[in-house]
């Protein structure tokens, strides 16, 4: 049932994507009031500052295995769990490319408290998937976060120096190795470098790519790198 609604909803222009619920002004309100509600999370989890995995230590704000081996950056920010409809609302954008989706799933970032930065910096996708997808969920993202914080999205700081299989397909230890050295600083900025960066991303898993893409800012001299993502999932 679930499915035939999502796809009448898609058909349907003036429905809620998530619900089928009628829509009067999807322009503004491209989600239903009660499914935008639902996508609010309820209250902030406690979680490590530096890969945002749940910790039930409060006293601590770093977790044990970032103790031991700390990644390369200063802070990251999770929304939420990847889960529920917030799970449905992201697979719908990418699914449907839909930006309107986007916008309210960046609103939902707009309560939290961030770090100041110079420059808000995607995660790029492959330029393989991107023209299949036509469409960067991360990208799409950051573009109203940039409203918000008040900072410029830079979305070709970082560029693919090579295609990735896609890291859904593989193993812990597998993403990791694929995409080490996936990323390089686009040329055009080295004389220009942003100091302090936000990195964003829909859907953090392990963590590979965002640190894959803050060890590359680093190198090239940034100095601080935050992380933005909007779910986090678990895979053990
Ligand atoms: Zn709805
Ligand atoms: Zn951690």
């Amino acid at each position: 049932m679930w499915k035939v609604w999502r796809f009448l909803a898609l058909i349907l222009p003036l429905s809620c994507p998530l619900c089928g619920e009628n829509l009067p002004d999807r322009r503004r309100f491209p989600l239903c009031r009660e499914c935008f509600e639902s996508l609010r999370r309820k209250d902030a989890t406690a979680r490590c500052i530096l890969c945002g995995v749940r910790i039930t230590l409060t006293r601590s704000t770093v977790c044990l295995s970032c103790m031991k081996d700390p990644p390369p950056l200063e802070s990251i920010h999770v929304y939420a769990d990847f889960s529920g409809t917030l799970r449905e609302a992201i697979r719908l954008m990418k699914f449907s490319r839909n930006r309107m989706i986007s916008r309210s799933l960046a609103e939902l970032l707009s309560d939290l408290s961030l770090p100041p930065v110079e420059a808000i910096v995607p995660v790029p996708l492959g330029k393989g998937r991107l023209a299949e997808r036509g469409f960067c969920q991360s990208y799409q993202i950051a573009r109203h976060l940039s409203r918000r914080f008040h900072a410029p999205v830079i979305d070709d700081l970082l560029v693919r120096s090579r295609e990735t299989a896609p890291q859904s397909l593989l193993p812990r230890k597998e993403r990791i190795r694929n995409v080490r050295g996936a990323f390089r600083l686009n040329s055009r900025y080295e004389r220009e470098i942003p100091l302090t960066v936000l990195l964003v991303d829909d859907v953090m898993t392990t963590g590979a790519t965002i640190y894959e893409s803050a060890r590359t800012l680093k190198k090239a001299g940034v100095r601080t790198v935050h992380a933005l993502v909007l779910a986090r999932a678990d895979i053990s």
